[in-house]
């Protein structure tokens, strides 16, 4: 199959396809696309879990995978680290502040006592308090919505802040150059 990639969108270099085995209780064929350059990257597919699909669940064929993951690329669609290293402040400030609120709002495991997961409860606490959220209205809320007003909250905004300079910062400069973090 020949297959176009365009050059990264980040730095201009050439990007590669790759399938990268990976051995767990059977052996699991990741399909992505890595900049050679700078290392952005798209997410990454298999063809062993089903994923959903318009609504239904499918197992992706060797060249469904290669071709998702060569649209991705061409389309400009990343995976989170890449699209977190590229982001400005202010658009890292609202990812993590959904992500964190997510976290609270949807259970996600997270380590209790932990710095992440006292600031998610201390953003559900303020979310609720402002009738932004609350759980027996059994709404499907749009968080991203959520996050945009809660930021406007200067209590909030320095919290979020405070624990970006606490965790992430730090993660990212680690991070930066290994992109087989998963
Ligand atoms: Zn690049």
């Amino acid at each position: 199959m020949k297959i176009g990639l365009k050059p990264c969108p980040y730095c201009g270099g050439i990007a590669k396809g790759h399938i990268k085995t990976v051995e767990s209780f059977k052996k699991i064929h990741n399909y992505y696309v890595v900049c050679t350059e700078c290392g952005a990257s798209t997410e990454r597919y298999n063809t062993e879990f089903a994923m959903s699909q318009n609504g239904k669940f499918h197992v992706l064929t060797h060249k469904e995978a290669i071709r998702k993951t060569v649209n991705d690329w061409n389309n400009g669609i990343f995976d989170t680290k890449t699209k977190l290293l590229h982001m400005t402040g202010q658009e890292k400030m609202l990812w993590h502040t959904a992500d964190l609120l997510k976290a609270a709002w949807y259970g996600a495991n997270v380590l209790v006592g932990s710095l992440r997961w006292e600031t998610a409860w201390e953003l559900r606490k303020v979310a609720e308090e402002r009738k932004l959220l609350s759980l027996s209205s059994g709404k499907d809320y749009d968080l991203e919505k959520v996050v945009k007003v809660l930021l406007d909250d200067s209590h909030v905004a320095e919290l979020v802040a405070s624990y970006l300079d606490a965790n992430v910062a730090g993660d990212c400069k680690v991070g930066n150059r290994k992109a087989d973090g998963k």
